[in-house]
C-alpha cells in the first residue's frame, strides 16, 4: 500500500535527534516557556525572514490571538468584517468566528484553488478590515497583489500559512508578507511536531507583544491580567522537537516539488485535471491536488490498487453544520471544487517506485 502520509517513516528520520531533544527537556526540569520555545522562536522568525514569532498552543489559535490581537491594540473592532477565501479549511473561519468578527467568504480561482486580489473588491464594504488569505495546499497566493490592494484599502492582512511554510516569491517567505501571519505545526502538516504547536509571525513588536500576553492568560508578569487572555503556550518538548525539523525543512520541500515534477511530467489522463504549477519556490506542495469530473471513482481505482489517496476537503465551510447560517450562500466555484478535488500522496518519504506505482496507476484509469 502507497500510504496517503506515513508520519512515522517521516519522523522516524530524525529518531536520534528527536530523542536527544526530549532528553534534553526532560532533563532540564523546564517545561512551559523556556529556552526551547525561544530558541525555535528565533530559529523560526529567522526562517520567515521576520523579527518576531510567538509560539502558541495549535494554528487556529495563532490566526484567532492574531484576530485578538489588533481587537486589543484598537486597530480592528467587535462586528469588522474578515475577507477569507471560501475553500479554505474551516479552521480560518472558525477564528475569525471566535474573534466576533464577520467572515466574509470569497471564491478561489478554478486553476490555482487559492483566492485571486482580483475577487477582493467585490468583497469590500465599509465593515471590511482585514484580509486572511490562505496559501492552500502549499501555493503562495499571489501577496505583492494582496498587499497593493490592502494597502490601497488600509486593510490588514494576516496570512493563513498553515500550509505554506517556506514558500516564497522571490527571497520573501510566506510569513513575511501580511502584517502578521499563522503557522500551524499539526503533525501532518510540512513543519509538524509531536503533537499540537503554531506559532505567530509578524514585523509588528506591538502585536507580537499583546499576543503574548493574550496566549498567557492576559499575563506579563505572573499574577498581574492585564487582557483576558487564553492559555495558548506552545511547550518546551514541541519546541525542542520543531528546532530538529526546522532544520529539514527545505530539504523535505525539494523532496516534495521533485515529486510534484514528476507527476506533472508523467501523468497523461483525460480524465484528470493536473495542479498549475511554474516550477518557482511560490509553491512548497503539503498536497498535490488534482481535479477530476468522476473523482469518487478516481478515489476507489487508486484504493484498490494499492493507493492512498484523501479528499481536502469534502465539504465546504458554508455548507457545514457548524456554519448554517452560510447555507444559503452561491458559491459554485467553491462548491464544485470539493466535488472534484483529490489529494494524491506525497510526502518527503515516497520511495521512487511509489512514485511510478502512483503515476502507471491514474494513466491506466479510464
Ligand atoms: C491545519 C490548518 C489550520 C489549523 O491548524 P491547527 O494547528 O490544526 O489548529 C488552519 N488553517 C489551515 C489552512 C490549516 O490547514
Amino acid at each position: 500500500m502507497v500510504s496517503f502520509l506515513d508520519l512515522k517513516a517521516i519522523n522516524f528520520q530524525y529518531r536520534d535527534e528527536l530523542m536527544e531533544a526530549a532528553a534534553r527537556v526532560i532533563d532540564s526540569g523546564w517545561y512551559i516557556r523556556g529556552a526551547e520555545v525561544e530558541l525555535f522562536e528565533q530559529e523560526f522568525a529567522h526562517y520567515c525572514g521576520v523579527r518576531q514569532c510567538v509560539g502558541v498552543g495549535n494554528g487556529l489559535d495563532a490566526i484567532s490571538l492574531a484576530l485578538r490581537g489588533w481587537i486589543e491594540l484598537g486597530r480592528v473592532d467587535i462586528g469588522d468584517e474578515v475577507i477569507v477565501p471560501a475553500n479554505t479549511y474551516i479552521a480560518s473561519i472558525l477564528a475569525i468566528l471566535e474573534s466576533g468578527l464577520v467572515p466574509v467568504l470569497v471564491e478561489p480561482e478554478i486553476r490555482g484553488f487559492n483566492m485571486p486580489a482580483a475577487n477582493l473588491a467585490s468583497a469590500l464594504t465599509e465593515k471590511t478590515r482585514v484580509i486572511l488569505p490562505v496559501h492552500l495546499y502549499g501555493e503562495l497566493v499571489d501577496m505583492p497583489s494582496v498587499m497593493e490592494f490592502a494597502q490601497a484599502h488600509k486593510l490588514l492582512v494576516l496570512e493563513d500559512a498553515a500550509q505554506a511554510h517556506g514558500a516564497a516569491v522571490g527571497d520573501r517567505r510566506s510569513g513575511s508578507w501580511g502584517d502578521a501571519a499563522a503557522f500551524s505545526f499539526y503533525p501532518g502538516k510540512n513543519l509538524g511536531a509531536l503533537g499540537d504547536a503554531g506559532a505567530l509571525t509578524t514585523n509588528d513588536a506591538e502585536l507580537a507583544d499583546i499576543v503574548r500576553s493574550i496566549a498567557n492568560y492576559g499575563s506579563h508578569q505572573k499574577y498581574q491580567n492585564d487582557v483576558r487572555g487564553v492559555n495558548s503556550r506552545l511547550d518546551e518538548l514541541q519546541a525542542a522537537f520543531l528546532r530538529v525539523k526546522l532544520k529539514y525543512l527545505d530539504k523535505e520541500i525539494s523532496q516534495r516539488r521533485a515529486i510534484a515534477a514528476l507527476y506533472l511530467q508523467h501523468i497523461q489522463n483525460s480524465s484528470i485535471v493536473l495542479p498549475s504549477w511554474d516550477r518557482s519556490a511560490s509553491h512548497v506542495f503539503h498536497l498535490f491536488v488534482v481535479r477530476s469530473d468522476r473523482r469518487d471513482e478516481l478515489q476507489a481505482y487508486l484504493l484498490e490498487n494499492g493507493i492512498q489517496a484523501a479528499i481536502h476537503y469534502p465539504i465546504p465551510p458554508h455548507k457545514q453544520g457548524a456554519l448554517a447560517k452560510y447555507h444559503d450562500m452561491q458559491l459554485p466555484l467553491t462548491e464544485l471544487l470539493h466535488e472534484q478535488v483529490l489529494s494524491l500522496p506525497i510526502s518527503p518519504v515516497m520511495t521512487n517506485s511509489e512514485v511510478e506505482k502512483v503515476i502507471s496507476v491514474c494513466n491506466s484509469w479510464c
